[in-house]
C-alpha cells in the first residue's frame, strides 16, 4: 500500500479515493481532487495502484513551463463572466496562478496572510 494520497499536483487541493461501481464486475479506484476540476481519467483494480499513480509528481519544470503558457494564453484572452456557468476565466486564471506558485515553491497570490 502507498499510504496517504497526495494534494492536488495542479491545485493543491486535498484529494480523495473513490471507488467506482459504473461498470459490471469488480469495483475500480479513481483518485479525485476535491474542487472536482482535476480530474484524472485513470481508474485502477485496487485502491494502493490509483494512490501510487497519483501520487506520482508530473516533471516540475516541464509542468511550470506548461502552466506558464497557459497563464499566458488566459493573460491575452478576453475574458469572460457566464452566471450559469461553474467556471470561468477569472476562476481557471486563479488555479492556473496557484498552479504556477506551487510549481515554482512559492507562496500562493491567493492566499491569505
Ligand atoms: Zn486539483
Amino acid at each position: 500500500m502507498s499510504g496517504q494520497i497526495k494534494p492536488c499536483h495542479i491545485c493543491g487541493s486535498a484529494a480523495w479515493i473513490r471507488e467506482v461501481r459504473d461498470l459490471p464486475g469488480p469495483p475500480l479506484y479513481q483518485v479525485r481532487c476535491q474542487n472536482g476540476v482535476c480530474v484524472s481519467n485513470y481508474a485502477w483494480q485496487n485502491a494502493g495502484d490509483a494512490v501510487e499513480a497519483w501520487n506520482r509528481r508530473p516533471d516540475d519544470a516541464a509542468m511550470l513551463a506548461a502552466l506558464r503558457l497557459a497563464q499566458q494564453a488566459l493573460n491575452t484572452a478576453k475574458r469572460f463572466k457566464v452566471p450559469s456557468v461553474a467556471l470561468d476565466s477569472y476562476q481557471i486564471a486563479i488555479i492556473v496562478d496557484n498552479a504556477i506558485s506551487a510549481a515554482a515553491g512559492a507562496k500562493s497570490p491567493t492566499s491569505g496572510p
